[in-house]
């Protein structure tokens, strides 16, 4: 049942236009995914909803965008050259390679053959930059976003004149050279990072409390977007998983079709990063508390989520599917009802707009004066195609919270009916009244 909601989130992915393989005229591309129109709005409603958690409703997190591509010694410093490594087995007889910790026992998956010790297998992706391609040009694509966060820590604190606690936070690509890509979109070589460093004191009892903090502050966003309670949870690290950078790391982990996995790290990354790249740099990277007269160099706590593991994670918790229909009509009792039931914030198309028949121009008319007057406030479809209830079906697929029916009474009485996508319920709203109408219940 589980691996078959996988199937069918990436059906209704491809069939409605939410999410496509890569170049796929070409028979697809090492696990790289598109998004459409619906996927692209709806990792924007993520990312939106994200963002302005992080940097708009509160006044001690700033924003960035960093170059994705860095210098090289970023890397060096940062430890990610010799310590961003998972480990790596090869088939002795098939020559395909594995994920050591991904795999039940010693023998090939694939083949069942021998195979060999384990190795060190670097993840960070490699480029060159210029004309020229020798060891001299080689550079790589980030392989976190937040090592940009660094680079501008005396930059964003100078000129946003930041005072401890204080947050800086980035959305954007992260590519790594996984060597098992898996599970559509939950683990890919390209993909996008939601991640926000705190700069704190280093006292391990604030930094404790901080800890805490964040993970509320992360799992409640989450819960606030309507992910289930039962279906998330925290998993804290043992010592012999922390990445080469953390002190404690507690995953935040969503109950995927597969089971539960990691949706988001929390990390205590302590001062590794800024003394190394003071270190490294020469450069001076401490903070100076003009209160207590005191220079330290501050520790990190870290929230990192992934966009695509978050679209992923809401678009199964929404998924629902009516075996026979919800509705009485003969035919849509043919067939099974799927219901994404995404939060209002996140759903792609807020409103969809239908006039009851296509072939009467009066009505045509009054539903595009309606969709014209709406599409400056919402994410709005038009839609005529088809009998109302399948258009109805159609947007309760991709999850749209409401329909407007334009009908012959609209045309006297200058209203029109609000479909409720989650109980179906149906009221009658003035067109005048629209706007605020939509504006109370979207907000
Ligand atoms: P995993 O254990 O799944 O490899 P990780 O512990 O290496 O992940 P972090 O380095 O903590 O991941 O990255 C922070 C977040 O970035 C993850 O929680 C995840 O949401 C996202 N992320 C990391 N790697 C990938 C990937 N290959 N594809 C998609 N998202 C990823």
């Amino acid at each position: 049942m589980a691996q078959d909601l996988m199937e069918k989130i990436i059906s209704l992915c491809k069939r409605r236009g939410f999410i496509a393989p890569s170049s796929e005229i070409y028979g697809g591309f090492e696990s790289c995914y598109d998004y459409g129109f619906l996927g692209a709005l709806l990792k924007n409603n993520i990312k939106q909803s994200w963002w302005k958690t992080m940097t708009q409703y509160r006044d001690d997190i700033v924003g960035l965008d960093a170059s994705i591509l860095m210098s090289p010694k970023v890397w060096q410093a940062s430890g990610h050259l010799d310590g961003f490594t998972d480990p790596l087995v090869e088939c002795k007889n098939c020559h395909h390679r594995f994920r050591k910790d991904y795999l039940k026992d010693n023998k090939c998956p694939d083949c069942g053959g021998e195979l060999t010790k384990e190795r060190k297998f670097n993840l960070l992706m490699k480029t060159f930059i210029g004309a020229v391609e020798d060891e001299t040009a080689v550079a790589y694509l980030r392989g976190e976003t937040c090592q940009g966060i660094y680079m501008n820590y005396q930059f964003m604190k100078d000129t946003m004149r930041l005072k401890i606690p204080f947050g800086i936070a980035q959305i954007g690509k992260a590519f790594r050279n996984e060597i098992t890509t898996r599970y559509f979109i939950f683990k890919t070589r390209e993909f996008e990072q939601m991640e926000m460093q705190y700069f704190v004191e280093p006292d391990q009892k604030r930094k404790e409390k901080w800890f805490d903090y964040w993970e509320k502050e992360r799992i409640n966003w989450y819960l606030n977007l309507g992910i289930n309670k039962k279906d998330i949870r925290f998993r804290e690290h043992q010592k012999d998983e922390l990445a080469h950078y953390a002190r404690k790391a507690v995953d935040i982990e969503y109950k995927f079709p597969w089971g539960f996995d990691e949706l988001e790290g929390v990390h205590d990354r302590g001062d590794w990063d800024l003394s190394n790249h003071s270190k490294h740099s020469g450069q001076d990277l401490s903070y100076y508390d003009e209160q207590t007269k005191k220079k330290f160099t501050p520790h990190i706590i870290e929230t990192s989520s992934g966009a695509d593991r978050s679209v992923l994670a809401f678009l199964a918790n929404a998924y629902d599917e009516i075996e026979g229909g919800r509705t009485k009509t003969t035919e849509a009792k043919k067939e099974k009802e799927v219901v994404l039931r995404l939060d209002k914030k996140l759903a792609p198309i807020k409103v969809a707009i239908l006039p009851l028949v296509k072939n009467k121009k009066d009505l045509v008319k009054k539903a595009k004066e309606v969709y014209d007057k709406l599409k400056f406030s919402w994410m709005c479809q038009y839609d005529e195609v088809g009998s109302i209830g399948r258009r109805y079906r159609r947007q309760d697929e991709i999850g749209t919270p409401y329909c407007l029916t334009i009908d012959f009474d609209s045309l006297e009485k200058g209203d029109l009916t609000v479909r409720e996508r989650d109980t179906m319920k149906q009221k009658r709203i003035k067109i005048k009244e629209l706007v605020d109408y939509l504006r109370e219940e979207l907000s």
